[in-house]
């Protein structure tokens, strides 16, 4: 670091937890990027003043993660389509003074789903369980990728319908009642646990009975503690393909690193060194 070093960081309450700071910063070294990367514990009381700070101080560019992903919006100058569908922002960049809010956690779903598991989603019927605020930005960018249709299971249900009914009049979004999982997901391409049942420490913990997708069909999860859920562990058993939550972790954060400094990011660097600090 010395005097030119360009600043960037994630606020948080929570934060110590996050592995951000040291995907981001290998990347920046990876790409010879004279960038530090911080994380920062911001209380919802300090929020404003923590967003007037990266004006003041001149940061390029912040990630935002829970519980500010919604309030932030507030205070930007600019919010893209893709966070205003997702309702969402979880990344900044500052444009020489002005503030405009991104939000990279569905593209960055989608691209780790097609990287890994599905190339072409076009045609192809996506069940999506859980209707939280994952959801809603999964749910925005599978919609544009041209899936024949996206059908939303929710334990409440009424947030699925609400969840469906803000993506009007697009009518290949739909909710389905809870008690129609089974018959939706034998028929179903990809199936996705956006909820967070089977996560650390209940890992034996199942969303869905994963012996109702069909054989060849892709299961996906976001859940990236464990790398691997019982959800997938057994659908992989029954024949599935699957998928894990670790990809959308690295690609909402390529997507992030690829916004602030417009070169592609080190994405193979940035896995291996998020699956060391797991101790893979
Ligand atoms: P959220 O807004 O709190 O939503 C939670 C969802 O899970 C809701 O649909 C909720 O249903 C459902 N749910 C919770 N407990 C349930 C249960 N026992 N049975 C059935 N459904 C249940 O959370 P979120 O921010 O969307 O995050 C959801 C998951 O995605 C978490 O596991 C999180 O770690 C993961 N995630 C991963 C990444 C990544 O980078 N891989 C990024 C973001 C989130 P109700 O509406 O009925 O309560």
């Amino acid at each position: 670091m010395d005097s030119h070093t360009v600043l960037f960081g994630v606020i948080g309450d929570p934060i110590r937890h996050s592995r951000s700071p040291i995907m981001l910063n290998r990347a920046f070294r990876e790409s010879g990027i004279n960038g530090a990367y911080a994380a920062f514990h911001v209380t919802p009381d300090t929020l404003e003043k923590a967003i007037a700070g990266v004006r003041a101080l001149g940061f390029r560019g912040l990630n935002v993660t829970i519980p500010h992903k919604v309030e932030v919006m507030a205070y930007l100058d600019e919010i893209s389509d893709g966070a205003k569908a997702a309702g969402a922002v979880n990344t900044i960049v500052n444009d020489n003074g002005r503030l405009i809010g991104y939000n990279t956690d569905g593209i960055g779903y989608v691209r780790s789903l097609k990287e890994e598991a599905e190339p072409n989603l076009s045609g192809q019927t996506i069940v999506v369980l859980g209707a939280g605020g994952a959801a809603r930005g999964i749910v925005w960018a599978l919609a544009q990728e041209n899936p024949a249709a996206i059908l939303i299971a929710n334990r409440t249900e009424a947030k699925a319908v609400e969840l469906a009914a803000s993506f009007s009049p697009d009518d290949r979004i739909a909710a389905i009642p809870w008690s129609g999982l089974r018959e939706a997901c034998s028929s179903a391409d990809v199936v996705i646990n956006t909820t967070s049942v089977g996560m650390s420490p209940n890992i034996g913990d199942l969303p869905l009975d994963p012996s109702w997708l069909k054989p060849g069909s892709v299961a996906s999860d976001l859940i990236y503690n464990p790398l691997k859920t019982a959800f997938l562990q057994q659908a992989e058993q029954l024949g599935c393909r699957v998928h894990g939550g670790l990809g959308m972790f690295i690609y909402q954060g390529a997507y992030a690193f690829e916004y602030w400094t417009g070169q592609p990011a080190p994405v193979d660097a940035m896995r291996s060194v998020v699956l060391e600090s797991f101790g893979k």
